[in-house]
C-alpha cells in the first residue's frame, strides 16, 4: 500500500489550495480552497472535480481564508458526506465567510442574468447560501495541540501558524504496515514573526515531508513601525477637518487597524474626540469572533489589555444596518472610517468613496494589497477620477498608503521557521506561490538549508514511498 499526495490546487499559483493525501487506501483532503483571481484558474472551479468524492474520507482545513475553504460548499453540492475539521475559531470565521462567499456567487449569477453576458442561460452560482449552510453543519472543531485520529492509520494535530486568528499548520502521523510512522506537515499559510495581535508561528519539529507555502518566496517585508505614519495621516486630516477613509479587508486587516488606532489613542498621539466608525457587516462579525477567541491572540497584548478585548479601540461606533451606514454621510466633524471591500471593488466602501473622494480635506488610506486594475489600484496610481455606480467621481482627496501590513511570512521568515525543524524533510514540496515566487523560494531553501525541494504541477501525484 502506498502513500501519495495529489496536488489539486495552489500548484504554481496562490489560490485553490487542495492537497489530497492518500495512505493505505484512505484519502484526506487538506484544505478545500476556491480558485480566485486569474481567469485560467477561476474556470477550474467550474470543471468537474478530478477525484471521485466518495474516495475522500475527511477534509482538514488550515484556516478560514476563501482560497483554503471556499470550495467546500461546492463539495456539499456534489454530495460529499465526510467530516470537516478545523480549529474552533476557523469554524466561527467560516460561518460568516462561506455564507458571504455564497452570497457573492448568487449576486454574480443574478447580475450575469440581468446583463445577459453569460454563455449559460440562466447563469448559475458556483454554490448557494443553502450549500454553504449545509457544509457548515459538517464541521468538527479540534483545538491546537489536540490529537485527532481520522482512522487507525492517520492522525493529525494543529499548531498555531500565526497567519490569521485561528490559523493552523497541520502535522500528520501515518502508520505504515511495518509499524513505522511517516510524519507529514502542511504549512497552510504561514504568518509573521513579531506581529502585534497574532502569535509567532509555532516551531515546526522534524518531519519526513513538508508541504510549504511560498507566497512571498521572492519578497521581503519592511519592518518599520506603522504607528508614527498612521498618527501623522490621522492628525493632518483632523486639522483639515476631513475624514480618514480606510478600505480594509474585513477579516484580519480591519482588526489590526483597530488595534493600532487603540494604541495611538492610549499614547495620546491622535485626538481622542475623533470618532472611529466600522462600517462593514462582515468586519463587525469578524471583530466580534476575534474577541470571542481572544485566547488565540498574542498573550502579551492580552495581559496588557486588562481583561478587555485588545482589538476594540475607544470611541468606536459600529454601523450594522444600512440606515446606520447612511447616517455616517451626515457627519460633518473629522472621523476615521473603516469599511470593505479592501480593494474598493464592492461593498459599503463604494458609497463612502463616492462622497469622500471629491473633498480635498479627506484622506483615503490604503492598508492592503491592491491588485492590478482594481479601483483601489487605480486610485493609488493617481487617476484623476473614477467610475462608481456608473458616475464619474473626481479624486481630490489625499491618497496615502501604508504597505507594511502583511499576513504572510516573507522568505526570510519562512527560512526562520524552517530552521526550527529538527531535521531536513526527505522532500519539501513548494505550493501556494506564483511561479517566480515559488522558484525563488526553492532556490533560497536549497542555498540556505541544503534541503531537497520539489515544485508540483496542478493534478500531479507523487508517491512518497519512493523517498523513504
Ligand atoms: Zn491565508
Amino acid at each position: 500500500m502506498t502513500t501519495k499526495i495529489k496536488f489539486l490546487g495552489a500548484a504554481k499559483t496562490v489560490t485553490g489550495s487542495k492537497h489530497l493525501l492518500t495512505h493505505r487506501g484512505k484519502s484526506v483532503l487538506v484544505d478545500c480552497g476556491m480558485f480566485q483571481g486569474v481567469k485560467k484558474w477561476r474556470l477550474v472551479n467550474w470543471e468537474p472535480f478530478p477525484v471521485d468524492l466518495n474516495t475522500i474520507e475527511d477534509i482538514v482545513i488550515t484556516h478560514a481564508h476563501i482560497d483554503h475553504t471556499g470550495y467546500l460548499p461546492r463539495f456539499y453540492r456534489y454530495g460529499f458526506t465526510g467530516n470537516i475539521y478545523s480549529t474552533p475559531t476557523t469554524k466561527d470565521l467560516s460561518d460568516i465567510m462561506l455564507v458571504d462567499s455564497a452570497h457573492i456567487q448568487e449576486e454574480d449569477a443574478k447580475f450575469a442574468n440581468k446583463k445577459k453576458f453569460s454563455k449559460h442561460t440562466p447563469a448559475l452560482p458556483l454554490y448557494t447560501i443553502d450549500d454553504a449552510l449545509g457544509v457548515l453543519e459538517m464541521f468538527n472543531t479540534i483545538n491546537y495541540g489536540e490529537e485527532k485520529e481520522i482512522n487507525k492509520n492517520i492522525k493529525f494535530k494543529y499548531f498555531d501558524a500565526g497567519h490569521i486568528i485561528g490559523s493552523a499548520f497541520a502535522k500528520f502521523e501515518l502508520k505504515r504496515e511495518n509499524g513505522e510512522n511517516i510524519k507529514i506537515l502542511f504549512s497552510g499559510d504561514l504568518g509573521r514573526y513579531g506581529e502585534h495581535i497574532l502569535n509567532d508561528p509555532e516551531p515546526g519539529d522534524g518531519v519526513d515531508f513538508l508541504i510549504c507555502e511560498s507566497t512571498y518566496g521572492n519578497r521581503l517585508h519592511t519592518h518599520e513601525d506603522v504607528e508614527p505614519k498612521m498618527a501623522k495621516i490621522i492628525n493632518d486630516t483632523y486639522k483639515r477637518g476631513g475624514r480618514v477613509i480606510i478600505p480594509a479587508f474585513a477579516v484580519g486587516r480591519t482588526q489590526e487597524i483597530l488595534y493600532h488606532i487603540g494604541q495611538l489613542q492610549k499614547k495620546n498621539l491622535i485626538p481622542l474626540d475623533m470618532k472611529i466608525y466600522m462600517d462593514s457587516p462582515l468586519a463587525i462579525k469578524a471583530t466580534r469572533i476575534s474577541c470571542d477567541h481572544k485566547g488565540n491572540l498574542n498573550l502579551e497584548i492580552i495581559e496588557n489589555s486588562h481583561g478587555k478585548c485588545p482589538i476594540y479601540c475607544s470611541n468606536l461606533h459600529i454601523a450594522s444596518t444600512v440606515d446606520e451606514s447612511k447616517a455616517i454621510n451626515k457627519i460633518t466633524e473629522p472621523i476615521i472610517l473603516i469599511s470593505a471591500s479592501g480593494m474598493c471593488e464592492a461593498g459599503r466602501i463604494l458609497h463612502h468613496l463616492k462622497l469622500g473622494l471629491p473633498k480635498r480635506a479627506n484622506t483615503i488610506l490604503f492598508v492592503g494589497y491592491q491588485a492590478n486594475a482594481t479601483r483601489g489600484r487605480r486610485i493609488l496610481n493617481g487617476e484623476k477620477s473614477i467610475k462608481i455606480h456608473g458616475e464619474h467621481v473626481p479624486i481630490n482627496a489625499h491618497i496615502e498608503e501604508i504597505d507594511t501590513f502583511s499576513a504572510h511570512a516573507d522568505y526570510n521568515e519562512i527560512l526562520k521557521w524552517l530552521k526550527t525543524f529538527s531535521k531536513p524533510p526527505k522532500m519539501t514540496f513548494l505550493v501556494h506561490g506564483d511561479p517566480d515566487a515559488i522558484d525563488a523560494m526553492s532556490q533560497k531553501i536549497e542555498e540556505h538549508l541544503g534541503w531537497n525541494t520539489y515544485i508540483p504541477e496542478y493534478e500531479e501525484e507523487i508517491v512518497l514511498d519512493e523517498f523513504l
